[in-house]
Formats: C-alpha cells, structure tokens, sequence
C-alpha cells in the first residue's frame, strides 16, 4: 500500500458543468475555480481519479470514440491549469446492467484501487448525487456533496448523507485538506 491518499470525483456536475449525455468535447466546461482546488489538492499529495457512470454509451447516446475525445478535451482543460489526473474511470453500462461498476456500486472504486493500492477506507469522493454519496459510504470512504450540477436539488430533496456538504469544488477541497490534517 502506497501512503498516497485518493480523492475520487464525479465528473458531470462536479468537475465540469452539468450537461446532458455529453459526447461533444466543445461542451466540456470545468467549474470556476475547479481546476485550482485540484492544484490545492495534488499540492497536498493526494491522488485523483474520476469515477464516473456514463450509461450513454449503453444507450447508443455517445460512441466510445467520442468519450475518449471528451476525456481528451478535459485532461487538456485540468492540463492549462496545471493538473494531471491519475485517471478516469467510467462505467458505460444502462441503469438495467447488472455490472458492479455503475455507481453506487464500487467496482469502479475497486480498479482504481487495483491500479494504486490506496485504502478506499483513508479516501475522499466529491459529488453531486446521491449515488456519489452513497459509492463513497459503500467503501468507507468520507465524503462530500458539492452544490454545483444536483447537488442542491440532491441536498434540498435530502437524497443523501454526506460527511459534508461545500458550495463547490474548492470548498470540498478546503474541508478535505483540513480533515486530512485533522481527522
Ligand atoms: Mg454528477
Ligand atoms: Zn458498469
């Protein structure tokens, strides 16, 4: 086991603006001050993975090749504001599949372990939905809800239990660095 600690993001609604089944990288938008808040955090040593359910593909809504694009399009975006992530992880199936990677279930968790053996127990997931919550729970990880995307429809509605909730990314990093300090 590595002493690195992850941080596991969402990506719609979390990292970039929310916007449906998105399969054109020119649609690709980080959130003001994202791209600062993942600095602050590679800054303090943690890893960071996006885990991300994209049901688009099983629905025939984004070719794989597209996807690939719009991950191109946003490690370029994360690359200008000097962040590299250590990966993205997608789960392509519908909400039927019975695959244990579509978030909440933590298959995608599990290969992002198996490419950098942290303890999901010591990480951190961000995100705007109750499944991101609820993925994040499911591994003993601490978790955040971000406001930015659903979240305020999820935290307004009560759809999930985060260990906190912040406006955005750069407040989900400030809490996380401050509770990693001080757990
Ligand atoms: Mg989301
Ligand atoms: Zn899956």
């Amino acid at each position: 086991m590595t002493a690195r600690r992850f941080v596991l993001l969402d990506r719609d609604g979390t990292l970039n603006i929310e916007r449906h089944y998105i399969s054109d990288p020119d649609l690709v938008e980080l959130y003001p001050g994202a791209g600062a808040a993942l600095r602050e955090l590679r800054a303090k040593g943690f890893g960071l993975a996006v885990v991300t359910n994209q049901s688009g593909i099983a629905r025939g809504l984004i070719r794989p090749d597209q996807l690939e694009r719009v991950h191109a399009r946003l490690a370029e975006l994360l690359e200008a504001e000097g962040v590299t992530l250590d990966g993205i992880y997608v789960c392509p199936h519908g909400p039927d599949s019975d695959c244990d990677c579509r978030k909440p279930r933590p298959g995608l968790v599990a290969q992002a372990v198996r490419d950098f053996g942290f303890a999901p127990a010591d990480s951190f997931v961000i995100g705007d939905k109750g499944i991101d919550i609820d993925l994040g729970r499911g591994v003993g990880a601490a978790t955040v809800l971000v406001r930015s995307g659903y979240g305020r429809e999820t935290e307004a509605k009560k759809l999930a239990s985060p260990d906190h909730v912040a406006d955005d990314l750069a407040g989900a990093a400030a809490w996380i660095a401050e509770r990693a300090l001080h757990p």
